[in-house]
């Protein structure tokens, strides 16, 4: 459920982008959303149609890129995507150990239709 507190500050951050820019809407939102961050993709995807409902991102894209959480290998180094129930290294067998990798979460782009204002 907290992907919905999320997804608003997501669509005042476009909001505040659109104004910036002097567009009038937002055509495209990129996510980068780790499955370790606790963060369900499609939730917010969810909660993106209905909240920009009436907002400047009605209508926008959203774009999730998910990212797979890796661990690092303790004996050789190597960084590697995890199987499930299992951490051993795809290079050497040994034990890997968790990274930052999978725990990521920001917008990456927000696209805006330019100089979009209109006087009428
Ligand atoms: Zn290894």
């Amino acid at each position: 459920m907290h992907e919905f507190p999320i997804t608003q500050q997501i669509i005042r951050i476009a909001e505040g982008k659109t104004r910036e820019a002097g567009a009038s809407r937002v055509l495209a939102v990129s996510l980068v959303v780790g499955d370790q961050s606790g963060f369900i993709g499609d939730s917010i995807q969810m909660y993106f149609d209905a909240i920009s409902e009436g907002t400047c991102c009605e209508g926008a894209v959203l774009t999730i890129t998910h990212v797979r959480p890796k661990l690092r290998c303790t004996a050789c180094g190597l960084l590697f995507e995890r199987k499930p129930f299992s951490f051993a290294c795809t290079g050497c067998g040994a034990d890997g150990e968790p990274t930052e990798v999978g725990k990521e979460f920001y917008i990456d782009h927000i696209e805006v239709v330019p100089g979009g204002l209109d006087h009428d």
